[in-house]
């Protein structure tokens, strides 16, 4: 099973080494049952961005990798509402690492990929649980980001939402000069990520965007990057596969939903998503 034909050069996926073996079958399997589908709806989590060299963090708000905090204290408390507003330094700090990390990434081929299926004509919808925001970043227009991102800020005495400081200029910073609590440039009022900590609600906009996104419904919805741990996750994936539409997992672990699916891909997701992609979104000429 050599003799990998190569695909057109482009500049893109140098890096990306080809599938092979039973992943390679079932990525083909599953690009050629997605490829008459007319809507998607992707839905991802860490995996996605452990491409572009992000951790693959933990916890709700998938935020933060290590268990405890240097200040003693479990990540789900440092890293709470009742925090934020108690002591909102402590939530800087540690979504501060976030953030750094976040700063230097680029969307990788995975989220091209996927961007380039709603360019094709597709309704293209994506679920994430990233605050990375790296499918915007790659060009994706419909993105729900169920828990919030890190590229904007919001004000815990006002309304007022505005962009990080870099989020859209790329500028390195140390946050707002180095301030431990960043302050809402309208009010001077404590500064939030406008991230889901700990402890608190998906945001309304986000849960209303989704409810409205499933009603329309999808003929396919392909899982990639995510142990799936959440309801709001497993249930879109569940449904359709109920419903007879197309689903595809992307992961090379197998998780709950992996015996729900149509098709379960076990590679990463650059990979992957770069071998279905010359079968489902071809470049024009
Ligand atoms: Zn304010």
């Amino acid at each position: 099973m050599s003799g990998q034909v190569p695909e057109r050069s482009e500049p893109g996926p140098g890096a990306i080494a080809p599938l092979s073996g039973a992943a390679r079958d079932a990525a083909e399997a599953a690009a050629a049952a997605l490829a008459p589908a007319r809507s998607i709806l992707f839905v991802t989590g860490a995996g996605i961005s452990a491409d572009s060299g992000l951790p693959t963090y933990r916890g709700v708000a998938g935020l933060y990798e290590r268990e405890a905090t240097p200040d003693g204290m479990a990540i789900e408390e440092a890293l709470s509402g009742p925090m934020m507003r108690r002591r909102p330094e402590i939530v800087w700090r540690y979504v501060g690492e976030v953030v750094r990390a976040c700063r230097g990434a680029r969307p990788n081929r995975a989220h091209a990929v996927i961007a380039e299926l709603e360019q094709s004509g597709r309704r293209v919808c994506v679920l994430t649980q990233n605050v990375d925001g790296l499918h915007l970043a790659a060009g994706s227009r419909d993105v729900i980001e169920i828990h919030g991102t890190v590229a904007r800020r919001r004000c815990m005495d006002c309304t007022h939402v505005w962009p990080a400081p870099g989020a859209d200029d790329g500028a390195p910073s140390g946050d707002d000069g180095g301030a431990a609590v960043p302050r809402c440039p309208a009010c001077g009022g404590v500064a939030r990520p406008d991230v889901v900590l700990f402890g608190e609600r998906l945001p309304d906009g986000a849960l209303d965007a989704l409810d409205r996104a499933l009603r329309l419904g999808f003929d396919a919805v392909v899982v990639v990057g995510t142990s799936a741990a959440f309801p709001y996750v497993q249930l879109p994936v569940i449904e359709a596969a109920r419903a007879g539409a197309t689903t595809v997992e992307i992961n090379p672990e197998r998780t709950v939903l992996s015996d729900v699916v149509g098709h379960h891909v076990a590679a990463g997701a650059a990979a992957a998503l770069h071998a279905m992609g010359g079968v489902l979104a071809p470049s024009r000429p």
